[in-house]
Order: structure tokens, then sequence, then C-alpha cells
């Protein structure tokens, strides 16, 4: 029988096997940043263990940085302090770090690929939930807990049971105004969010096929969403022309020789999956989320199921809904666009097209926040910083900022916020704060209008 793209990788990485049990896999890459990676050094010291392979590891900071003055001492003593340990932790273990302020700075999810350390074929680890970003390349990236941190640390390995495979299809083409965002949040929408538990989900179809980098990027980030452990495309000529001349990317003939290696992880037509589902394109729509889990999603021009569920109803009762209720007209006064889901280039060119002449509604905090620092200098290259600040938007430093409430960048209590970002759960984005999740195009929309809309109606 045939090979997945994700047995592929997998295989060629494993270092030994326990009959009928785990298996080591070595890890290519880990990525660090301030929040999970102090208890695995402080694991390493107590045990007089050095790391092993430094040179594979590579932090930034992102979680707890401020968005604004960058350039000025930071106000919160414990984001002060964990940035303050970070660097004093790299620089005793010969660890690359990009932290504040540096070029290379970013969110982990966002840097790594936009350096050219995410390719093809690798094993990537960090410390975080939304490492299956780095799926998007047909990498095996999955977020790791914090002993799995000390144990890539001492060993550049992992003890893993092999997971199930699950292959989700896409196929026909998606309607004008829909993105990587609503196919994400639609097939969760559609699958739930312990679908897929214990898998590795493969996206494939045209959809994917056609889709850019950064959509890529979007759906893998949004795979654990559904339960899994991680979601991968198979590369093609999109990822190889996106790696090409990145920074860490392979060079000259080494790249070419490496594009020769890549163009052979596809899933073989003879493969099995343990599960596999189909969706047809042609019936996904601009996508919002209404509760408090990314599976409770519907089409934006649909109304609140009416289910009768006791988490159900306190999840509606957090947010403030009604079963049976469209949200299109509902007033909502923040729109955040940003976290390591939507804060790439593409996602602020799709938001300036459609801000573009406009100005934002009186009621809307509309902050941008863009999810790295080159991310950050291509908008202004670009001309959509103008755009942006003309209708009134807050163009910030780049950093998690909202899509958590781990600094500054706090939703207020019983505020609405559509955000371009990956977890609507009670308080995420601050206390008592209410999450919408969107894509870039409706969080733009809703910005300008100071309400929801439905956005496919201008769309036609
Ligand atoms: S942007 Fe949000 S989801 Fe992504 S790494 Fe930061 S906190 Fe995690």
């Amino acid at each position: 029988m045939g090979k997945t793209l994700f047995d592929k990788v997998w295989d060629k990485h494993v270092v030994d096997s326990v009959p009928d049990g785990p298996q080591i896999l070595y890890i290519d890459k880990h990525l660090i940043h301030e929040v999970t990676s102090p208890q695995a050094f402080n694991e390493l010291k107590k045990r007089n263990v050095s790391l092993f392979r430094p040179d594979q590891v590579v932090a930034t900071a992102d979680h707890n940085t401020p968005t604004v003055n960058q350039h000025l001492p930071i106000k919160d003593v414990l984001s002060r302090n964990q940035l303050a340990q970070l660097t004093k932790n790299c620089a005793e273990n010969d660890i690359e770090l990009y932290g504040l302020g540096h070029e290379n700075n970013g969110i982990i999810h966002v840097i790594a690929p936009e350096l050219g350390i995410t390719q093809p074929g690798m094993t990537l680890v960090c410390g975080d939930s939304h490492t299956s970003t780095h799926g998007a390349f047909g990498a095996i990236a999955f977020g790791i807990g914090t002993s799995q941190v000390a144990q890539v640390f001492a060993s550049q390995c992992l003890l893993l049971d092999k997971p199930k495979s699950m292959r989700i299809s896409v196929k026909g083409k998606l309607k004008k105004g829909v993105l990587a965002k609503d196919v994400a949040l639609y097939v969760i929408a559609k699958l739930g969010t312990d679908a897929g538990t214990g898998h590795f989900v493969e996206f494939a179809g045209d959809v994917f096929e056609n889709m850019t980098m950064e959509g890529r990027m979007t759906v893998c980030n949004m795979s654990i969403e559904m339960g899994a452990r991680g979601g991968m495309i198979a590369p093609d000529q999109i990822t190889y022309a996106y790696v090409k001349g990145r920074n860490f990317a392979p060079k000259d003939a080494d790249f070419d020789k490496k594009v020769a290696v890549w163009e052979r992880l596809k899933t073989d037509v003879d493969a099995a999956f343990d599960c596999e589902h189909t969706f047809d394109a042609s019936d996904i729509e601009p996508m919002i989320t209404y509760g408090t889990n990314p599976g409770m999603g519907m089409k934006i021009s649909e109304s609140i199921p009416t289910k009768n569920n006791a988490s159900f109803e306190k999840s509606l009762a957090y947010m403030g809904f009604k079963k049976g209720e469209s949200l299109i007209g509902k007033e909502v006064n923040y729109v955040f666009i940003g976290s390591c889901t939507n804060s790439r280039i593409e996602d602020f060119r799709v938001a300036a097209n459609y801000v573009k002449g406009k100005q934002k509604a009186v009621n809307i905090n509309a902050w941008l926040v863009p999810g790295s620092q080159r991310v950050a200098k291509q908008i202004k290259a670009e001309g959509l910083d103008s755009i942006f600040i003309e209708a009134g938007f807050e163009l910030r430093q780049p950093g998690c900022s909202a899509c958590l409430a781990m600094n500054d960048d706090k939703i207020p209590e019983g505020e609405y916020c559509v955000s371009t970002s990956n977890r609507n759960f009670e308080g995420r984005q601050g206390q008592g704060a209410k999450t919408l999740l969107v894509s870039p195009l409706v969080a733009a929309a809703t910005a300008i209008e100071g309400k929801i809309i439905d956005i496919t109606k201008q769309l036609n």
C-alpha cells in the first residue's frame, strides 16, 4: 500500500521504535518563545543537562510584547521579566533570539516561514498550539508541552505515538470574497471541535492547491481548532516559489536538489487514510462565529442554530445572543486584524483593498497588528499604511496582541470584538470580552460599517 504525505515525513524522522509502542522522532527545528520555554530551561539546569543542538533552536518574543512604543522599557513587570528571562536563557544556551525590536522579530508562526526556517519535509515543534501553521509547507509541525520542550532541548527528539491520519478535501472553486479563514471556519463548523482528535490532517483538493502560502498557513493554523494534532498540505510550485530566496532557504543548486526531494512529498494514490471528509467549495460563504468555540460558526447570512443543549445555551448566554438570531446589523466596538492566523501581508492587502477611500465607523476601535517586523515594513513599502491611517485605523507594532489577554491589548469586559484570530473562548481576548472570528475581509467591512453586515451582498 502507498504512503500518505504524513507517513513519508514521519517515517524519515524515526530514530528508533518501541515494538508495538511509541517511536522516537527526530525534530529538525525547535521554535521557542517567552511563555513556554522558561520552565524547560529550568528543568535542564536542575538536571545539569546542556542543550543538544542549539543551532536548531530559534527564539522570538511575541506573546508578552507591547504593540506600541516598543523602543521604550516594557511597563508591565511580568512581561518585562518574561522577556528578560528569555534573553538570558538564549544567551546562556547559544540560541538565536529575535527579540523585541530585532528586524526578524514577530509572532513565531509568522517569522519562521518568512525567514525560510520552515521548509517542506521537516519536523518542527514549539511549546505553542498553533505550531500547526507550518504544516502548510508539507512539514509535520505541532505544539508540545513544557516537559516535551525540555526533552527536545536535551535530545532534539521526542517519544511519540504515531497519530491516525485524516484527509479533508475541498473541491471546486471558492466564491468571490471567500477566503482561507472562511474555509477553515466552515470545515470546523461542519465537523466540530473534536473531529480531529488523535489525527493529523492532510488538506487536499483544488481549493488548497490553488491557495497562496498565506492562505494555506491560515488553514493549517486552524487545524488544531478541530482537535487535530496538526494539519499539512503537500508542497508544490507555490510552496517552492515562497521558500526560494528567503534567508535560511537552501541556495542555488542546493535549492534545486531540495526541490527534487520535496517533489516526492505527495500522498500516493493508493495510500489509505483512517478517516476522510470531502466538501464542495461552492457551499462555502464568508463565515462568522457566534459562540465560545471555533466550531460555533455559520455563514454570515445565516441565523444562529436552535439547539437544545446546556453548553450551547451557556455559550450563547456568555455572548449575549439568542437562538435563531441573525448577527447582521449587530453593533460592535472592536475590530482586530492580527494573530498568527491572519497577520501576513496578504491579509492586510485584502483589508486595505476594502478600506481604501472609506472611513471607519465612529464607534469602532480598529486595531491592525502585523505578524512581524517584516510584514510591518512591507505594509509601509506598499503604501497600505496610509490607506489604513486615512481610514482611521490604528496600525500597531508586531506581536500576538489581542489574540490573547497576555499583554496590554485587551478587549474590555462585555465588548464584542470581530477578530481574525483563532480562538473565541470565554475571556480569550480579555476578561468578559466576546469574540467573533472572521476573515480579514469581514473584519475590514465591520470596521467600516460599525456593525456586522452581510458582505456577500457587496460581492455579487
Ligand atoms: S497569535 Fe495568538 S495563537 Fe498565535 S502564537 Fe500568538 S497567542 Fe498563540
